[in-house]
This record gives structure tokens, sequence and C-alpha cells, in this order.
């Protein structure tokens, strides 16, 4: 019998690099795994693919309602963005939107959605960053979201302390997605500079974390996981060769 059999799962922004991959591997594991993004067909099978766009109340109410119908037990939080790679001074009204949006408000909609459906026992797991836990330059809104992440994560856990609900934020640091083709806006060039020199971590070895924290023993709950690729100590701080 494989660890999560007879478990649903949902996972956020499973079109792509983290979300996909911890999709896949709660997927090979046993769930009924139900992915939500909006460039469906990019969503791997066996995870079933369901319309979603985070910054969107009615989309996330409807995805909500199909895909918790009957009932939830893991919540995986990853869908999430970058926009641009430069001083504060360069930040855009519409930028700010987006990313905030995205990375908290849709975070934090998607979670107070989910809570009702979710089973004792259940999983509460976001997908933070390193960027939540130290600044580096030129990533303003970035950073900022991912702090809030991180204080929402701390904070939904002070709620739901003494409810049988695990509460965990996975916090990465460099990983090769899509995330830097999207941050530069399509420039190939800039996208691949930032994994250059430096192996990078996999979507699949993000997966194994979120893994490892939904198949604790009920009485364990994994606070906080902090990774990151070998050669680097801080956004700001890799060694590349
Ligand atoms: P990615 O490959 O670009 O994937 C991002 C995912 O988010 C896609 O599936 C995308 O789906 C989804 N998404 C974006 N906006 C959305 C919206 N409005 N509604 C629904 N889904 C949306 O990037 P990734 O690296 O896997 O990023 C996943 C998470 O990991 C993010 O929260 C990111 O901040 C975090 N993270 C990444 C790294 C890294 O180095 N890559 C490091 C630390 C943390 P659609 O575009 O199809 O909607």
């Amino acid at each position: 019998m494989a660890g999560l059999d007879g478990k649903t799962a949902i996972v956020t922004g499973a079109s792509s690099g983290i979300g996909a991959a911890t999709a896949r591997r709660l997927a090979e594991e046993g769930a009924r795994v139900i992915g939500g993004a909006r460039r469906l067909e990019l969503v791997p099978a066996p995870v079933e693919a369901h319309e979603l766009d985070v910054t969107d109340p009615e989309s996330c109410e409807r995805f909500v309602a199909t895909a918790a119908a009957q009932g939830l037990d893991i919540l995986v939080n990853g869908a999430g963005l970058a926009l641009g790679r430069d001083p504060f001074d360069a930040s855009t009204e519409a930028d700010e939107r987006t990313v905030l949006e995205t990375n908290v408000n849709g975070l934090i909609r998607m979670t107070r959605l989910c809570l009702p459906h979710l089973r004792d026992g259940g999983y509460i797991v976001n997908i933070g960053s390193i960027a939540g836990r130290q600044a580096y330059p030129s990533g303003s809104l970035y950073v900022t979201s991912k702090f809030a992440v991180r204080g929402f994560t701390y904070a939904l856990r002070e709620d739901l302390l003494g409810r049988p609900i695990h509460v965990t934020t996975v916090d990465p640091g460099l990983v090769e997605t899509n995330f830097s083709r999207i941050r530069f806006r399509g420039d190939e060039e800039e996208a691949r500079k930032v994994y250059q020199g430096v192996e990078a971590m996999t979507p699949e070895d993000i997966a194994e974390c979120v893994l490892f924290a939904v198949t604790r023993p009920p009485h364990v709950n994994v606070d906080e996981l902090v990774v990151k690729a070998l050669a680097q100590s801080s956004g700001a701080r890799i060694i590349r060769h």
C-alpha cells in the first residue's frame, strides 16, 4: 500500500516546476491529486487538471467547490511568481498587484476556501522561499510576498493549534524551473544566467520535501523546511564555476 492511498490532494501551480513535480509525486504515492493552474494542458497526468486563477476569487470558489467536494486531506499552495529583478524605484503598480495578488492574496484565499473541507489529520503546505527569510537586492516585491507567506503560515499554525491540521512552509532556494523565464518576461538569456555555473535544485527535490512533510506520523508537524542548492548560502550568495 502506498503512503497516500485514499487521500485527496489539491496542488496549485500544478502546470509547471515545483507544483507539477509535487502533484506528480503525491499521485505516485497513491493520492488522488487535483492540480490547479491557468494552463490546464500542462498539468501532468495522472493529476486531474482543473482551471484555476488564484487571483480571481470566483475562479478559486469554483475550483474548490469541485476539487474538494468529497473532502480534502492535503493542500499544497504552489502557485507563485516574481516579476523583474530591478531596484524598487523601477516597481510598477501593475507588477506589485500581480505579485502580491498571486503569492499572498491567492495563497490566503485558497487556504481559507479549502479549510472547511480539510479532514482531520490534514495538511496545508505553503511553498515559501528563502526570499521570505532574508532579503536580497532588486527583488523587493517578491521578497515582500514571501515574507508575508511565512508570516501567514506562522499565524495559521497559531490559529489552528489544537486542531488536527498540520501546517508547513517549505522554503526553497535556487530551483531550476520556468520561474526565471516568467521573472524576466520571456528573456531566455537572462533566465539562463540564473542557473549558469551552479547546480540548482530540481523541482523533484522540492516535491520530496513536501512528501516528507505530509507523511510524518500524525502527532508530528513539520513547521519549516529550508532547502538550498549546496553552492548557495542565500538568495544573493551563490558560488558559480
Ligand atoms: P514556475 O515553473 O513558473 O511555476 C509557477 C506555477 O504557478 C505555474 O504552474 C503557474 O501556472 C502557477 N501560477 C502562476 N500564477 C498563477 C495564477 N494566477 N493562478 C494559478 N496558478 C498560477 O515556477 P516554480 O519555480 O515552480 O514556482 C512555484 C513556487 O515556488 C512559487 O511560489 C515560487 O515563488 C516558489 N519558489 C521557486 C523557487 C525557484 O527557484 N524556482 C525558489 C523558491 C520558491 P499557470 O501559469 O499555468 O497558471
